[in-house]
């Protein structure tokens, strides 16, 4: 499969690659080293985000490559999409892209749909930056600072530092050889998860403030509504990681945060109302990507995601979580 998607690339004119909205550190890791390497071996690339880069990833100073303008798509014969369990998480170029005479899917989660005319797709891998150091190897690219960092931000965050269940060997076989071509762990620990906006701190304790727990224990939820960001002047990249603190309580086995989303409006019956995102964590019990998926979400066993129908309410969605606990366990 791998051999198939490099010949493929050798004769390939203009590449086009992209990751999912809102992207984390191992979307914005993968794209980077991949499109770096192929420009390496002289392959024309656009990279392309729809969101904006969380600041901190920013260091990686080749984000300044990555469009947010979804014109280009027009003139590329080829499109890897990194990531992305179906090809809608890339946004609303998802259309425009399908119509690229050829997309290749590099992905690792459970619910990937088998888009695309080739695939690799392997829930082993700790993150998709693993399979992306593979295909470099593979290409003979020569790993330059740049891209090992790229690579070691992804494996880091997407393990959450090497804690999560999908922490294997080659996480930490990869990392290795990423630090011997000049990573410096520390460094990039302290831009990742150092410093914290004020406006986080205080979105921290309102966040904390609203967890609620189920009757039994054993599912937490956490609401993040728009005027919560208002009054703490944040955004979605400063919700990163807030989920843990709901995960992490004792006797939870399920966490659930909602999150009014500030940017995606939908039209409903003539009044705007915010999209909402749910995110989903397990301690590996209970297969969250199961329920994503029922939702028309996806993503890991213990860690998952939906964007809700538009026409459900803040208020709608919580009772459906609450009942969901009555579901997962019985009495
Ligand atoms: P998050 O909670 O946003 O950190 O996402 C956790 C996992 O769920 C990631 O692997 C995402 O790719 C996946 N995920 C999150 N939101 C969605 C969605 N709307 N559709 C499909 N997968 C998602
Ligand atoms: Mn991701
Ligand atoms: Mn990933």
């Amino acid at each position: 499969m791998m051999d198939q998607i490099v010949q493929h690339l050798k004769s390939s004119g203009h590449v086009f690659i992209a990751t999912h909205v809102e992207p984390d550190g191992d979307a914005i890791g993968s794209l980077l080293a991949l499109g770096l390497a192929f420009e390496s071996r002289g392959i024309k690339v656009t990279m392309y985000n729809e969101s904006p880069i969380p600041a901190v990833y920013r260091f990686l100073s080749s984000v300044n490559r990555i469009v947010h303008d979804a014109a280009v798509v027009i003139d590329c014969d080829t499109a890897i999409i990194l990531d992305c369990g179906n090809i809608h998480r890339i946004g609303r170029v998802a259309e425009k892209v399908s119509q690229i005479p050829f997309v290749i899917n590099i992905d690792h989660h459970i619910t990937n749909n088998g888009f695309g005319q080739l695939k690799y797709v392997d829930t082993s891998a700790c993150a998709t930056a693993e399979i992306i150091y593979r295909l470099i190897k593979l290409m003979d690219v020569t790993i330059t600072g740049e891209m090992a960092a790229s690579i070691y931000t992804g494996i880091m965050t997407d393990t959450s530092s090497f804690r999560f269940s999908n922490t294997n060997q080659a996480a930490f076989s990869i990392c290795e050889e990423m630090i011997a071509l000049g990573v410096k762990p520390n460094d990039i620990a302290k831009r990742v998860y150092g410093t914290y906006s004020l406006g986080r701190i205080k979105l921290l304790n309102l966040a904390l403030d609203s967890i609620e727990i189920s009757a039994n224990g054993k599912l937490s939820m956490m609401t993040l509504t728009r005027e919560m960001m208002d009054e703490t002047e944040t955004s979605s990249e400063d919700t990163d990681g807030l989920i843990n603190y709901a995960r992490n309580i004792e006797g939870v086995e399920v966490a659930v945060l909602i999150q009014e989303n500030q940017n995606g409006y939908k039209k409903i019956r003539g009044s705007k109302r915010s999209t909402i995102n749910v995110s989903l964590r397990s301690d590996g019990a209970v297969d969250v990507s199961r329920i994503a998926a029922s939702f028309g979400g996806g993503g890991h066993i213990s860690a998952a995601g939906f964007t809700a129908n538009a026409d459900t309410t803040l208020l709608g969605i919580k009772k459906k979580i609450l009942g969901l606990a009555e579901q997962l366990w019985p009495r």
